[in-house]
């Protein structure tokens, strides 16, 4: 599956705020974004005529970045959100927390989506004690995410544990100690943190 793989802290500077795309890195003042709040480029610091399409805009490719997918990826989610039932921006909020790359990030075992992404890829994870190697797998009401035996000895799951100051989202249950987490809901629109107007992305979209 194909993934961006240039320089991440870029992308939060093109979105002028913290996307936490790096792990423990973000929290410290190794953080570009702390000594270099703007834009990358030579006219990083100019002037923006801010208009309505650039507001759209700029909120799915911060949603897009947040979660670590490619437009096509993204669009196809929106797609599907649209023609379910209910307010499509919160039906697309809803199917990129059930990801499973972000629901083991959730967890706290993993630094990053992006870690938790490699795992899964790796085949460290499994979903009702059956090995997923498909990050997009979409979790449902009920079903337990684990980390797989060689997984539970790796030292970065235990150091995530003590070091990274996670709190667990509402809609899930965590046993930190048996290396689980367990969807127990699906997860509302204000149990989801992201700083993401979805309403925009709707708008974008629908022209
Ligand atoms: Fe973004 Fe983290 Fe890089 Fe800071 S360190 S710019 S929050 S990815």
């Amino acid at each position: 599956m194909a993934r961006y793989t240039g320089a991440v802290c870029r992308l939060c500077r093109r979105e002028r705020m913290k996307l936490y795309l790096k792990g423990a890195k973000c929290d410290t003042m190794k953080c570009p974004i702390e000594r270099r709040p703007y834009p990358p480029g030579m006219h990083g610091r100019g002037r923006i005529r801010e208009s309505e399409y650039l507001l759209q805009l700029r909120e799915k490719q911060k949603a897009r970045r947040i979660y670590g997918l490619l437009e096509k990826q993204f669009h196809n989610l929106y797609v599907e959100a649209a023609r379910q039932k209910g307010i499509t921006g919160e039906n697309l909020l809803r199917m990129l927390e059930l990801r499973l790359d972000n629901v083991v990030f959730r967890t706290g075992f993993a630094a990053s989506r992006n870690q938790a992404r490699q795992w899964v890829r790796h085949g460290h994870v499994a979903v009702n004690g059956k090995r997923v190697t498909i990050p997009s797998y979409t979790l449902r009401k009920g079903d337990v995410v684990e980390l797989r035996d060689k997984a539970r000895n790796m030292i970065v799951v235990r150091h995530n544990l003590d070091t990274l100051d996670r709190t667990v989202p509402m809609w899930m249950d965590v046993d930190a100690e048996g290396l689980k987490g367990t969807v127990r809901d699906l997860p509302l629109r204000e149990q989801i943190d992201v700083p993401v107007r979805e309403q925009l992305i709707v708008e974008l979209y629908s022209k």
